[in-house]
């Protein structure tokens, strides 16, 4: 099997596992044909692969000719890491205006000739058909070599269908408890569950494959790096902020209202690594929508 693996704008973090893969990296490469991957080979031209690992997001028209690029060379095409997959961390950017990013990081530099940049940042699959998803940011190394193995067997390649939650095996405190808490308010009581332990975290609404890493090995919760679950994307009426307010509510015996107006910086607490996923911006009710250049109007 030929294999491509390159990316747009991003941290590279995704490909880092990539190279994290041990054994199974030599087993990988030794049995397939790497024909493209520009962090790991001196290969400018490129024909054709069979499966291409797209890294990172389409930040201004240089990356949009990339992955059309990808497009029309490879046969399937994945969405390596939350960023591809969701927009990740750099949705954010979506908070604020064009203008005043580029303002801000290069005060009144000029740019003639350059690549345009995009108005608004998007996940890949809104620019082109993106046929599955390696969402985490980054991956987990034991979850790319899963991914990679069914890929290469020419396995149907589908998005995980259950939680971290499924993946956490805490028991409940008793209720109520204190909250909303932060880290810096002390840590949860070992192997209780967070959220009912009055923290923000959104395990419930984040789609298994971590192994719930952040709870169980280090006591913190799940701050959604693997992106929303398929029933937050897919059902009209869950929202990540509502649904865990709600959730908060119930484990501190606090009103919702008070739950919202404790819990600081909403965007970047429920939608740290999805603000920019369009399903979630299409909610009539709650979603990222009414958060979309919020700061930059003001
Ligand atoms: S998903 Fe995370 S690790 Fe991967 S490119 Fe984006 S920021 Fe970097
Ligand atoms: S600690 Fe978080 S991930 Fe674990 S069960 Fe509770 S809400 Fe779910
Ligand atoms: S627990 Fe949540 S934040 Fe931590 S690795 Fe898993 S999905 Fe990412």
């Amino acid at each position: 099997m030929e294999i491509a693996l390159l990316s747009l704008s991003s941290c590279l973090g995704c490909q880092m596992v990539f190279l994290s893969l041990e054994e199974y990296l030599y087993e990988l490469i030794g049995e397939n044909k790497v024909v493209y991957a520009p962090f790991l080979m001196d290969r400018r031209e490129w024909d054709h692969a069979d499966l291409a690992l797209v890294e990172g997001t389409v930040r201004n028209t240089e990356h949009f000719l990339r992955a059309r690029e990808v497009r029309e060379k490879a046969d399937r095409v994945v969405a390596l890491g939350t960023c591809a997959s969701f927009g990740g961390v750099q949705g954010l950017a979506d908070l604020y205006p064009e203008s005043r990013l580029l303002r801000s990081r290069f005060g009144d530099t000029a740019f003639e000739g350059g690549p345009q940049g995009v108005k608004r940042l998007l996940p890949l699959d809104s620019f082109i058909r993106v046929d599955a998803y390696l969402p985490g940011c980054p991956p987990p190394v034991a979850l790319m070599e899963r991914f990679l193995r069914a890929a290469v067997a020419g396995d149907r390649l589908s998005r995980e269908g259950s939680t971290v939650c499924a993946e956490c095996g805490v028991t409940s405190p008793p209720l109520p408890q204190p909250g909303p808490r932060r880290l810096t308010d002390g840590a949860g009581e070992p192997g209780k569950c967070l959220l009912e332990s009055g923290f923000v975290c959104l395990g419930p609404l984040t789609r298994d494959g971590c192994g719930a890493l952040c709870p169980t090995e280090m006591g913190v919760p799940c701050r959604g790096c693997r992106g929303p679950a398929g029933r937050v994307l897919e059902r009209a009426g869950v929202d990540m902020e509502a649904e865990t307010v709600r959730r908060l509510s119930r484990a501190t015996g606090k009103k919702e209202g008070e739950i919202r107006a404790e819990v600081a910086d909403p965007p970047r607490t429920y939608y740290l690594f999805c603000l920019a996923e369009p399903l979630l911006r299409r909610r009539r009710s709650g979603g990222t929508s009414h958060y979309i250049h919020r700061l930059g109007e003001q």
